[in-house]
């Protein structure tokens, strides 16, 4: 028995009843299937459920049922037809990119991305023979200039990680429409709360679940959003025979990530904000950059894509590393971690962490100082989390 996600319901309520499929014991909370295959009950069912003139699982690999109520669950969150869960965000990543690429293709990607995803099309791909165009993303002129009569695909993430620079969704897939190529969208900073890709135009939307949508520190997840007609014509054969597939134990993790998905995300929205305020009338703090905020460089066209502002902070502290390695250690409540999206508050140097294999250059390109510090905000107490700050900056 099943309860269909009805299209009416707001997200706060998709997010607890959305996909759950019940068992004939009635379970309230979903029930977590841990097998590996299916038993059929005859020869010809099984021929049946091959050739897939019959419903039913065939093999975890393929789906299971608890991957199958997260499945559902995104999808209806998200407006998409069909969702695959995947073991973490660069598996969702790599899948929905290269599913649907082949030698001889061309991708055009903003060059502000998570640091795995700029290796995966900086490196990975052109070993196949797929070419890649880096290009700073916030203007339209440059993926306009960089298409090629082979561009098959867009990639970009937005806001961006760590600088939360902004790229407007609904300009670029005007432009991946005009070519008949597809844009992929990393919506793991603006979580599905707060921006909607597939409205804006986008194909395909990808998360890594470990964020925000566990939210919990506790799985590595991914999963890949879009229509029936090109996760079956594109990803179906991908994900089933190369693997990626979700342990059914991390889904059930994230059906339960899903039901405070707004709770904990409404929480660390109002925390950042007022960081991001107090950071801002800070004198040994540069610069800060927050998409809630008036000055931020692309308020408009967070106006016009997005309807919350961050769970992070990005700011630039004045006395360069030895200042930032100084406020981070001061920390008391503030962890140094490289996760985000998580109920407790984690501080991040980018520079020397997370995006120390980009060289000089690309780091200057991308708005990195070794000045820069990110802030993801978690559920504790603002008051507290601006205590914490307020200590530490006096300690620089
Ligand atoms: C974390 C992250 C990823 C990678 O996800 P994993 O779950 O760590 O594999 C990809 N894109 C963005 C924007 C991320 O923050």
């Amino acid at each position: 028995m099943s309860k269909s996600p009805n299209k009416n319901w707001r997200p706060a309520t998709t997010l607890v009843h959305g996909g759950t499929l019940r068992s004939q014991y009635g379970e309230m909370s979903e029930a977590i299937y841990l097998t590996q295959g299916f038993a059929y009950d005859s020869s010809e069912a099984a021929e049946a459920r091959f050739k897939g003139e019959a419903d039913g699982y065939i093999y975890a690999r393929y789906g299971s049922p608890t991957n199958d109520m997260f499945e559902k669950r995104m999808c209806a969150l998200e407006g998409a037809e069909e969702a695959r869960a995947t073991a973490s965000g660069m598996a969702a990543i790599t899948a929905a990119l290269m599913c649907q690429l082949r030698a001889g293709d061309h991708i055009v990607a903003a060059r502000a991305l998570f640091g795995s995803c700029r290796w995966v099309v900086e490196t990975l791909a052109p070993r196949y023979g797929i070419e890649c165009t880096l290009v700073d993303g916030r203007d339209l002129a440059n993926w306009e200039a960089a298409i090629k009569p082979n561009t098959k695909v867009f990639f970009l993430e937005s806001p961006t990680n760590p600088t939360l620079e902004v790229i407007d969704i609904a300009g670029v897939a005007k432009l991946a429409n005009q070519v008949g190529a597809r844009l992929v969208v990393d919506n793991v900073f603006a979580t599905p709360l707060f921006q909607r890709p597939l409205e804006l135009g986008a194909h395909v939307v990808v998360y890594s679940a470990t964020k925000h949508i566990d939210g919990q520190g506790r799985s590595l997840a991914g999963v890949i959003l879009s229509d029936r007609e090109w996760v079956l014509e594109h990803l179906q054969d991908y994900y089933r025979h190369t693997g990626p597939a979700m342990s059914p134990f991390t889904a059930w993790t994230l059906i339960k990530g899903l039901e405070t998905l707004p709770i904990r995300v409404a929480q660390q929205t109002s925390n950042a904000a007022k960081i991001a305020d107090f950071l801002a009338e800070q004198s040994k703090v540069a610069k800060v950059i927050y998409p809630g905020r008036k000055d931020h460089p692309q308020a408009d066209i967070i106006a016009k894509q997005m309807t919350g502002g961050s769970t992070l902070v990005c700011f630039e502290l004045k006395g360069g590393k030895e200042a930032a390695f100084k406020l981070q250690n001061a920390m008391e409540v503030v962890t140094i971690s490289n996760n985000l999206g998580d109920t407790r508050s984690i501080i991040t140097h980018p520079a020397t962490t997370t995006h120390k294999n980009l060289s000089d250059e690309a780091r200057t390109e991308l708005g990195i100082s070794p000045g820069t510090v990110r802030f993801s905000a978690g559920i504790e107490d603002a008051y507290d989390l601006l205590e914490d700050f307020a200590q530490a900056l006096k300690q620089i």
